[in-house]
């Protein structure tokens, strides 16, 4: 396959390659336009016209520099051996393939893709969608040789885009509708899929019936259609193997594969909590599932919400500390189809914990919801600040004050107990609890109070009288590349 005849260079090379804003010639799609989408259907050998490029509406040369415009494209494909389980599979793959094009970013899938042109790519010549389409048809046939006959149609026409996308909607719904009523028990086996390890290379999605792929763009029965036509593919099955857990959704399958993902980085994967062994997130997620410690529930945001979360922090930061492919506890990327899976977040608490969505959001899942905890969740609507949220809460009676009480009880226990066992002018270590505390502190200067956290020494001014203070760390996690302990010695009077 040459790509000579092409005024700018195409293979996995430039598949990391980022346009920035500065940069762009002109992007299409993205969070600036409403209605945008990618399709791929599987059609009648009859109906394609193999090797045609159409474009409705501008072509990239008659767009104005700097410009954001809607986009649809839409690939038609025809082979004696294509089902239509494989359309979502082949559709996914415009992400790495428009990558493979120098100086064109693709981000994203289905309703949320973002395409950027390059000035550099655009002056060298990339100025038109037939070069895109042409290079696409003719990857996508390298990739699966039983694409026999394919037509690519881009669609710039904003009311052309518009009656398309309804289209495309209808068709995500039903492949997304086909896995509902199944459910992980009633496999034998899971899918894994690697195809973001490019970017996330740690990352790989653990698929199975209760849990949609977080691009939201592969579900169970799309990930088995593409492991039957390649099962040595980026996406291929894996077995369940033990149930070590089934409310959090622990097998040895799924940490086996993780574990060869990650070349050994990560061994144990939750894939329904957030908190605990979370699922590795690479940057294609739909939304993000974030904890707040202050209410101690969840609350999401995704990619077209506008300004702050409730947490203070927009989609772009947020998306920063969950993507790369950690495991990252307190920040999951998920896709909007998991938020209707029974099993969405049940080791946690399922949706007795969250708190706050996007009304944008909350309207498209509401009848995924629990009935009766619908209007106990907060949107923007509601509330916008993190310190009202406690009071809305409250007025609505959410579930997740349980809680709260569980916690103020626990507290005043602990405070009796504490004040009862440290007479008042006494130095003491801090009353941290912890199940298991394998370091005693050496060293700590003299005159000085401490609490101890397994490995770490806070040291806190001591004081001859007054009730003193008292730091409860819930649901905190630790991580230290290294810990250096030093004595402190009394500085000498000069
Ligand atoms: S997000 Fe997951 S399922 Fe989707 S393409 Fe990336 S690795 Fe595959």
């Amino acid at each position: 396959m040459s790509f000579e005849a092409y005024p700018i260079g195409v293979g996995p090379q430039f598949e990391g390659e980022r346009v920035r804003a500065k940069e762009m010639y002109v992007e299409l799609g993205g969070p600036k336009i409403d209605k945008k989408f990618e399709l791929c259907e599987v059609k009648p050998a009859k109906s394609i016209k193999d090797g045609t490029v159409k474009i409705v509406g501008p072509d990239l040369s008659e767009l104005k520099e700097g410009g954001s415009y809607p986009i649809g494209v839409y690939l038609e494909i025809s082979g004696s051996q294509l089902e239509t389980d494989l359309e979502a599979v082949i559709e996914r793959r415009f992400h790495d393939f428009s990558n493979f094009i120098q100086g064109f970013m693709h981000l994203n899938q289905r309703y949320t893709n973002w395409f950027r042109i390059s000035k550099k790519s655009y002056a060298k010549g990339l100025n038109s969608f037939t070069i895109v389409g042409e290079i696409l048809m003719k990857l996508f046939k390298a990739e699966y040789n039983i694409i026999e006959k394919a037509q690519i149609t881009f669609f710039t026409d904003k009311k052309q885009v518009n009656t398309n996308f309804d289209h495309a909607m209808e068709v995500y719904t039903k492949r997304d509708e086909r896995v509902r009523g199944l459910k992980d028990e009633d496999v034998k086996e899971f899918y894994a899929c690697t195809l973001c390890a490019s970017f996330a290379p740690k990352h790989a999605c653990a698929i199975a019936p209760n849990r949609m792929s977080l691009c939201g763009a592969i579900n169970w029965f799309d990930a088995r259609a593409a492991a039957k036509v390649d099962p040595k593919g980026p996406i291929f099955r894996i077995e369940k193997g033990q149930v070590l857990n089934e409310k959090a959704g622990e097998y040895s399958g799924i940490n086996e594969m993780i574990k060869n993902s990650s070349l050994g980085e990560i061994d144990r994967v939750y894939m329904y909590s957030g908190l605990e062994y979370p699922h590795t997130s690479c940057g294609c997620f739909e939304a993000i599932a974030y904890y707040i410690p202050e209410v101690e529930g969840y609350g999401v945001v995704d990619r077209d919400f506008k300004g702050n979360a409730v947490n203070g922090l927009p989609f772009s930061t947020m998306a920063n500390s969950t993507g790369g492919g950690n495991q990252v506890e307190g920040f999951n990327g998920i896709s909007i189809e998991y938020m209707r899976s029974p099993r969405f977040f049940q080791y946690d608490g399922g949706w007795d914990r969250f708190v706050w969505l996007p009304s944008g959001v909350k309207e498209r899942i509401i009848d995924f919801i629990p009935a009766e905890i619908r209007d106990k969740i907060a949107t923007e609507a509601d509330v916008t600040e993190i310190g009202d949220l406690r009071g809305f809460l409250k007025d609505k009676n959410h579930p997740v004050m349980k809680r709260w009480e569980e916690e103020e009880s626990e507290d005043e226990e602990e405070s009796e107990e504490y004040v009862q066992a440290q007479p008042l002018g006494v130095s003491t270590q801090m009353p941290y609890q912890m199940a298991q505390q394998n370091y005693t502190p050496q060293g700590a200067p003299p005159g000085s109070q401490s609490f101890i956290l397994p490995g770490i020494v806070i040291p806190a001014p001591s004081t001859s009288s007054g009730p003193g203070f008292k730091i409860i760390f819930k649901n905190v996690k630790i991580n230290a590349e290294s810990v250096t302990i030093k004595k402190i010695k009394p500085k000498k009077d000069k």
